[in-house]
């Protein structure tokens, strides 16, 4: 699965958060599998709106949406690249995830000291920011010298060493690998098999007192326009307000609050569709009277790619995906009316499977 880790100071609400994200998730796991893989490790279900819709029509007993992990990475503090706090621990977690969310704390309360002793998210980011870096410059240092020194003999590894030296030229100038200038695809996957902790995307979670959830305050203001200039999605939560929402028994209830605070999705719902969009993945629906179950493919991903998420034997011997996309199956009511219509195509090998398909594969068993 695909998974965002949970990153910032101590203090900042980062566990409220996960803890709300997890009962989330549990009180919702009448309805699909859960797991909490560590007690720092969560699946959560992706929220869509599609997935009820597409239930009606084809009458499914149960819907399954899909699932993202969220990791509470603990133990990051000024100095963690040189060992301090939890240090190297915390970066090999980091190390594992593919997308980064930065809690920062947008709240004031005198009775939750504050690591730095004063509110400011902005640097909190930048701290955060600038461990990562450090992590990175020190990786990079250790391994450039080596892989030059391949070079020599191995001629087919000047494109890495190319890329390998431009992105240390911008670490060491205190900048995040991702912004790293990358001329095509084959670039980019020297730059991915580095690992590097801040090439992976970035969301901001700015945590705010229970009084802003709805709009703001000044201070995420400031993060929300930031963001903005580095092209990273923000959300605006309060994460005691969160943890409240989660705890509530029944939908109704949820719904019911959501709306006295003037909010019209949680903001769990904002993050996990957020890490969603980051991570560039696709959701393609199957649905049937057993189930209405929504999968998560990478963009791009051809038919049998997607047919192995489900199951390695629909990828190996994956023959032809029948193929209508939500729009139609809405409009048309289901397969016989989009088929009616002329909505409903059967699509091959090279197909490149599209956000809303609702497919059903054909394989050799
Ligand atoms: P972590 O160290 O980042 O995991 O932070 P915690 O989630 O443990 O939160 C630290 C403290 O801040 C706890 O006492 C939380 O109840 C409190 N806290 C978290 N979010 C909020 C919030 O939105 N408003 C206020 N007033 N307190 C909060």
């Amino acid at each position: 699965g695909f998974k965002c880790g949970i990153v910032g100071l101590p203090n900042v609400g980062k566990s409220t958060l996960f803890n709300a994200l997890l009962s989330t998730a549990q009180a919702e796991a009448a309805n699909y599998p859960f797991c909490t893989i560590e007690p720092n490790v969560g699946r959560v279900g992706v929220p869509d709106e599609r997935l009820e819709k597409l239930a009606a029509i084809v009458n499914s007993e149960t819907i399954i949406p899909t699932q993202l992990e969220f990791v509470d990475i603990a133990g990051l503090v000024r100095g963690a690249s040189k060992g301090e706090g939890l240090g190297n621990k915390f970066l090999s977690h980091i190390r594992e995830v593919d997308a980064i969310v930065y809690v920062l704390r947008c709240f004031e309360d005198g009775n939750i000291i504050h690591v730095e002793n004063s509110i400011d998210p902005m640097r909190d980011a930048d701290i955060v920011e600038t461990e990562l870096t450090l992590a990175d410059l020190e990786s990079l240092e250790k391994r450039l010298p080596a892989l030059q020194k391949r070079a020599k003999t191995e001629k087919e590894l000047a494109e890495q060493v190319a890329v390998m030296e431009r992105v240390l030229k911008v670490v060491a100038e205190g900048h995040p690998a991702r912004t790293t200038e990358i001329n095509d695809a084959s670039e980019r996957r020297h730059l991915e098999m580095m690992q590097l902790l801040t090439s992976k995307p970035v969301m901001y979670v700015c945590n705010v007192d229970e009084d802003s959830a709805a709009t703001g305050n000044a201070l995420s203001a400031k993060v929300a326009e930031m963001a903005k200039l580095k092209n990273a999605p923000c959300v605006v939560i309060s994460a005691r307000i969160e943890a409240e929402i989660s705890s509530l028994p029944s939908a109704e209830d949820k719904a019911d609050f959501l709306s006295s605070l003037g909010l019209e999705e949680t903001g769990l719902a904002q993050i996990i569709k957020a890490g969603y969009r980051l991570l560039d993945l696709v959701t393609y629906f199957t649905a049937g009277p057993k189930e209405t179950r929504a999968w998560t493919i990478v963009k791009g991903m051809q038919g049998p790619a997607a047919a192995g998420v489900i199951h390695t034997d629909f990828e190996k011997g994956f023959i032809r995906a029948e193929t209508i996309a939500y729009d139609d199956f809405i409009a048309y009511n289901g397969e016989q009316g989009a088929k009616e219509a002329g909505k409903f195509r059967l699509e091959g090998k090279e197909y490149v499977v599209q956000d809303g398909d609702v497919l059903h594969f054909r394989f050799k068993a």
